[in-house]
């Protein structure tokens, strides 16, 4: 048994970050992470050439300052991801190939695809990302899903299939899946769809120069034996004194605890007492998406040479969202895809060699016959993660935010939660990971100071 001022559970961004600040401030603190390894949702991997690719969380771009300026802090670089030449819409066996916001889709159907759009960023600027559930008309937003407005707002069944495949692509989650809200809630908390889905100016903007688990590695490395991996943690327990973390293998007393997981994972945690009802409630209403990224190496990104910047997004195919991920010298060229959602779900039941068939039938459908033979392809299927159980993140189906939006992030007494679910600022990405977590140090920080807890020194 430890006497500490802090356990923090998870050592994902979000609690590594909170670690970090707490341990600046002259806090002492242990890091329990289940994982024989650091990182959660950001996970690095390399081709069997070498280079470095990433099967998690990989692309950072502006208006997310906190993760930027850490991977500077840290001595990390970032580089451009490629966005030269021509994108490609697939549509009922059709390649149609633009470089406009028209996304190449037949003209009625790109002009009702633009009014649809600003519709969502107009509905979306009206969303508090503080407090969702206080935003105007927000039982109404919250009562349909998107998939419910989608049908009810075009008559266009190309435009419907062009949302429903850029939604998983963002969300890895279904249109049906999410309340109207959640899904404005989210647009807005990045700061704009047309952000979320841009390279160039949008979330996929740059890449962290051999990866982003580095970034919590190096966190990590500062913290020192203050982590301990392989702790998976079962149990809290919390008093007047103080929180007891029970893991498999041993305990952790300390003032206080943050829990920086996911939600569905930390309500499989049993807290005695007993969570209040809404808390556990909560945990209850936020599932991950499914997602299987792959990771597709060629000898050269043979692409570029037909003007093609390698993203296409097809309406008809499972291996649907595919963009350039080759390294910065373009010492051979990389696709990274993705299959999300439904198609996910289906394909986890595949062996992993018809798995990579399918990827490779459409690369070749895509890109030609020089797709045929890529050197290698690597998978990660973050559902069967046992510590994750689904990505990219949470999302809240209808109802949830409006029912009990308010316990997102709300301390339970001497429990603190953190991760990238509970950020009104880029959440469920890397930067609201970051952000939450700094923001449950800075909880435990007031908080103890005002009780003058005894386990606390302050
Ligand atoms: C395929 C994929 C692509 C993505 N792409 C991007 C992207 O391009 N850009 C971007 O910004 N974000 C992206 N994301 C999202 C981003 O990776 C996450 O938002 C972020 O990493 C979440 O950090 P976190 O600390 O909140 O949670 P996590 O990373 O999930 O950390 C939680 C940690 O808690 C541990 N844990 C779980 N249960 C227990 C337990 N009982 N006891 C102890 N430890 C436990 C886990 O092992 C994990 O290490 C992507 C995610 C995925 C999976």
């Amino acid at each position: 048994m430890a006497e500490i001022d802090v356990v923090v559970v998870g050592a994902g961004l979000a609690g590594l970050s909170a670690a970090r600040n707490l341990v600046a401030a002259g806090r002492s603190v242990a890091v329990l992470e289940a994982r024989e390894r650091v990182g959660g949702r950001t996970m690095g991997e390399s081709l069997s050439n070498g280079v470095a690719v990433e099967m998690g969380g990989q692309w950072v771009g502006p208006t997310q300052d906190v993760v930027l300026a850490l991977i500077k802090e840290l001595g990390l670089e970032t580089f451009a991801s490629y966005d030269e030449g021509d994108a490609i819409t697939y549509v009922d066996g059709e390649a149609l190939r633009f470089s406009d916001e028209t996304y190449g889709l037949p003209a009625e159907s790109a002009a009702e695809v633009g009014r649809m759009w600003a519709e969502i960023e107009a509905l979306a600027s009206t969303v508090s990302t503080e407090s969702p559930w206080e935003t105007d008309g927000a039982e109404e937003l919250d009562r349909q899903t998107l998939d419910g407005w989608l049908v009810n707002n075009t008559r266009d069944e190309i435009v419907r299939r062009f949302f429903r495949i850029m939604v998983p692509a963002v969300f890895s989650a279904e249109a049906p899946e999410m309340s109207l809200l959640h899904f404005l809630f989210y647009v807005r908390s990045g700061t704009s769809f047309e952000t979320l889905v841009s390279t160039t100016g949008g979330a996929q903007e740059s890449r962290v120069l051999g990866g982003t688990h580095q970034i919590s590695e190096r966190i990590a490395a500062e913290l020192g034996d203050r982590v301990r991996l392989g702790a998976v943690v079962r149990t809290i327990r919390q008093d007047e004194n103080g929180v007891v973390v029970e893991f498999e293998g041993g305990s952790v007393s300390a003032g206080r605890a943050v829990v920086a997981i996911p939600q569905t994972l930390a309500g499989r945690i049993r807290y005695v007492p007993a969570l209040p009802a809404a808390r556990d409630a909560l945990t209850q209403q936020f599932p991950a998406g499914s997602v299987i990224k792959f990771q597709i190496g060629y000898d050269t990104p043979f692409w570029r040479q037909d003007g093609l910047n390698g993203t296409v997004m097809s309406l008809d195919d499972t291996f649907n969202v595919v963009l350039d991920n080759s390294p910065v010298d373009a010492s051979c060229g990389v696709l990274v895809g993705f299959i999300e959602g439904k198609h996910a779900r289906a394909a986890a039941l595949l062996t992993p060699s018809e798995r990579r068939q399918v990827v490779v039938d459409a690369l070749v459908k895509y890109f030609g016959p020089r797709a045929a033979e890529p050197f290698d392809v690597v998978e990660q299927d973050w559902n069967a993660e046992e510590f994750t159980r689904g990505c990219y993140g949470g999302r809240l189906g209808a109802g949830a935010w409006t029912q009990y939006g308010k316990a997102v992030a709300a301390p339970v007494d001497r429990i603190h939660w953190a991760g990238a679910e509970t950020s009104p600022i880029w959440n469920g990405y890397m930067d609201g990971a970051i952000r939450s977590g700094r923001r449950a140090a800075d909880e435990v920080l007031a908080a103890s100071a005002r009780r003058g807890d005894r386990r606390e020194s302050l």
